[in-house]
């Protein structure tokens, strides 16, 4: 096999397990650029089945979040308008397109910050949802529905790893920018140390991602201007006027750093250094903040955890 980045035939494949269902999964690790990607990948069919048995994602059923859900991804939200926020100062009436837009959260939340936000979801009970619930522009599709528009800036969080052909997407997201506009990633990161080793690999997830190896799939279209990868990756980065003729793939340090990395990853760093002995106790707490918004509307949850940050 090939890499589906760089195109190497030095991978190493070994033996994993998908977290869901427990079945065999190979995952195969590029030598040259370090992308950890599924060794077997699975088809367009197999995929849907597996969403639709795994990812309560039915295309067609109505679909109504619990308060506590709502919360839960409004504060995701407010974390990341809060991280954009630091890193960049965008004029108010930006226009945002949110990919995979989910229950809606994020767009309504976007809106209130200043933002004219869109977002694009497949799942029609979400996207319907969203549209009713916050009366915002949710449409229902996926990228490759979004033509002849541009925008100031495209976010996509834990969306990228689970598309089959990512540097055709990097193109595509290219294109869609206006000149000097931005794009924020977020992706499960494989160096991560507070992930569960239970909680690793999943057909869903075609790729695995690091600073390393999304710094050299965004190269030729993108600089990097803000990189975080303390737990998930997250990373905001500028569309560049005239793209790269080739990637930037790892240094010998970076790829030494991976090896390091992937060698260390186990229960012992997880509970000790990845503080997964906090967890359950995390847990806990956040269930009695979600308690609190039981008897509110959608909307009224995403007003209250917004209302603070405003200006
Ligand atoms: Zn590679």
């Amino acid at each position: 096999m090939e890499c589906k980045l760089c195109g190497s035939t030095l991978l190493t494949v070994r033996p994993c397990k998908d977290a869901k269902t427990q079945e065999m999964m190979p995952i195969a690790d590029c030598q040259r650029c370090s992308l950890v990607q599924q060794a077997e990948m699975p088809s367009t069919e197999a995929l849907q089945i597996y969403y639709s048995h795994h990812y309560r994602t039915d295309y067609k059923s109505a679909y109504e979040p619990k308060p506590k859900y709502v919360y839960r991804a409004g504060r995701t939200a407010l974390d990341r308008l809060q991280c954009l926020q630091k890193a960049l100062d965008l004029p108010t009436g930006s226009r945002l397109l949110y990919v995979g837009a989910g229950g809606g959260e994020f767009v309504c939340m976007a809106n209130k910050f200043g933002f004219h936000a869109i977002g694009i979801e497949p799942n029609q009970g979400y996207s319907t949802f969203a549209r009713n619930a916050y009366d915002c522009e949710i449409r229902t599709g996926s990228l490759e529905d979004v033509r002849d528009e541009r925008f100031d800036l495209i976010s996509l969080f834990h969306v990228l790893e689970h598309m089959a052909e990512p540097t055709e997407v990097m193109r595509k997201l290219h294109s869609l920018l206006n000149p000097k506009g931005y794009l924020f990633l977020e992706v499960p990161n494989i160096w991560q140390k507070d992930a569960s080793p239970h909680n690793i690999y999943f057909k869903a997830h075609l790729y695995y991602y690091s600073r390393a190896s999304l710094t050299a799939l965004t190269s030729p279209y993108f600089e990097t201007v803000w990189m975080e990868d303390e737990g998930n990756l997250m990373a905001i980065l500028r569309k560049r006027d005239t793209p790269l003729a080739a990637h930037q793939y790892p240094t010998a340090a970076d790829l030494s750093h991976h090896a390091q990395r992937m060698a260390r990853k186990g229960w012992s760093e997880y509970l000790f250094e990845g503080g997964g002995w906090k967890k359950p106790w995390q847990r806990l707490q956040r269930s009695q903040q979600e308690q609190a918004v039981a008897h509110l509307s959608a909307a009224q949850i995403l007003e209250r955890l917004a209302a603070p940050h405003l200006r």
